[in-house]
């Protein structure tokens, strides 16, 4: 064994063991920098704008689904169809007074003004002539038939509205229901009375019950007369056509009749 160069050969050991520490160190230290300086950094700073928006959409939507098990809610809710009648529409006029006014205008601007207020109260409405071809197997929450009564002097006791449904209708609970509940509410907004005695044949025959959907409740409303009544009927048909309207909110909301509005 050399000695001589024992010494020397343990001092270069300890450079050579002292230089892989060191080197250890430092990539130690280049790794500590590296991963803090990543850390720091959001993927938004480092990736393309483009990667980066994906990644922010994709989180969203994870976000968004946890959050949130419902369905969207800018989805709109199915409405529910009403069908109006505007009576004599597309067919005839109606009746008719001296000067010219006929039962058809007031029926159908009545009709609009109950569609106006349905609409608003999230309904679709559909405006239907009186032989209109979509009656035929019409389904719907409700059809209503709009009318009027006879221009010509009666007597003093032709004044007054009248509501029935169909007598043969296959809905009978809904088709009693939707007619009581335009009774009351048509008549605590007119304050008109109910006229006895004089709902006619063609009223509880009515054309239009035959040609719906057995499924869709129907009732015709005769609003009034056209000569004692016309003032409520024409000057004040925003009225007749809130009671009407609120009639069939009634029925479709299934109202208690002792709720006065
Ligand atoms: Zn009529």
């Amino acid at each position: 064994m050399d000695y001589e160069h024992l010494p020397e050969h343990r001092i270069g050991f300890g450079k050579g063991f002292l230089e892989i520490v060191r080197y250890i160190g430092v990539v130690l230290l280049v790794g500590m920098v590296v991963a803090t300086a990543f850390t720091l950094w959001t993927p938004a700073s480092v990736l393309p704008r483009s990667a980066a928006r994906d990644i922010a959409r994709a989180m969203a939507t994870r976000v968004g689904r946890n959050a949130s098990p419902l369905p969207p809610t800018n989805t709109p809710e199915p409405r529910e169809l009403i069908g109006i009648v505007a009576g004599h529409s597309g067919n005839d006029s109606g009746a008719v007074c001296p000067d010219g006014l006929t039962e058809a205008e007031i029926n159908l601007n009545i009709a609009e003004q109950v569609k106006d207020t349905l609409y608003s109260e999230g309904f679709d409405v559909d405006i239907l002539n009186e032989f209109d071809d979509r009656l035929t197997n019409y389904s719907a929450r409700a059809l209503v038939s709009i009318h009027a009564d006879s221009c010509d002097y009666i007597n003093d006791e032709a004044t007054g509205y009248k509501v029935t449904a169909s007598l043969e209708t296959q809905t009978p609970v809904e088709s009693n229901s939707l007619v009581s509940c335009i009774i009351g509410r048509y008549e605590a907004a007119t304050k008109m009375n109910f006229h006895p005695g004089s709902i006619t044949y063609d009223m509880q025959y009515y054309h239009a019950f035959r040609e719906v959907n057995a499924k869709t409740p129907a009732a015709i409303i005769e609003v009034g007369f056209m000569n004692l009544d016309r003032d409520m009927i024409t000057n004040n048909a925003s009225t007749v056509a809130q009671g009407v309207a609120n009639g069939i909110l009634c029925y479709v909301r299934n109202e208690s009749l002792g709720i006065v509005e």
